[in-house]
Parts: structure tokens; sequence; C-alpha cells
């Protein structure tokens, strides 16, 4: 079983994140998200792909919540990430995965 849902690629669709995670749902989670976006409005641009400033739509664990749910609200976990990154992001862990 995935413990994630992988992304749905459409044109200018938002990714949704973990389909059927109530972690996702839970107001603790929703309430962190968006805090932490108000804070951190940039992508990180951890693939050096950006020209300039882009605006970051998705909270994305540094350490995946399959590997310390400890971490799943601690806002020194998260990384803010356009989704043009969090989509290429979620493609490399699929190969990484893939690959173990
Ligand atoms: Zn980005």
């Amino acid at each position: 079983m995935m413990p994630w849902a992988p992304p749905v690629h459409g044109r200018g669709q938002r990714v949704k994140l973990g389909r059927g995670d109530p972690f996702y749902a839970s107001s603790a989670w929703r309430r962190l998200r968006k805090w932490f976006l108000q804070r951190n409005p940039k992508c990180v641009d951890m693939f050096r792909v950006h020209r300039g400033p882009e605006r970051a739509t998705v909270a994305d664990h540094v350490v995946p919540r399959r590997d310390d749910s400890a971490l799943e609200l601690d806002p020194n976990n998260l990384r803010a990430l356009c989704t043009r990154c969090h989509n290429r992001l979620s493609a490399y862990q699929r190969k990484r995965a893939e690959n173990d």
C-alpha cells in the first residue's frame, strides 16, 4: 500500500496531496500549512530552476511522514515549494522508491 498518492498531472490543476489520508484533512495540518506558507510565501527552489521568485503553494515535509511521523507537525520539517518543484520532487522520489 502506498502511503501517498502520486500527483495528478493536469493543466493548472492543484496537486491533491495525500488523497484519502486523513492527516491532510486535519485542522492541525491545515492550520500549520497556512501559517507556514504565510511566513514562507516563496518557493525554496530546491532544484534551482527558477529565474525569479516563485509563489509557494505546497508545504512539503523534508523528512517524509512515513519515515518519521513525529515530525509531521514540526514547522522545522517543512519547506515551501511551488507546484512545479513539488511535482518534480514527487517524480524524483517515486523514481528512487522504484529503484530501491
Ligand atoms: Zn519552485
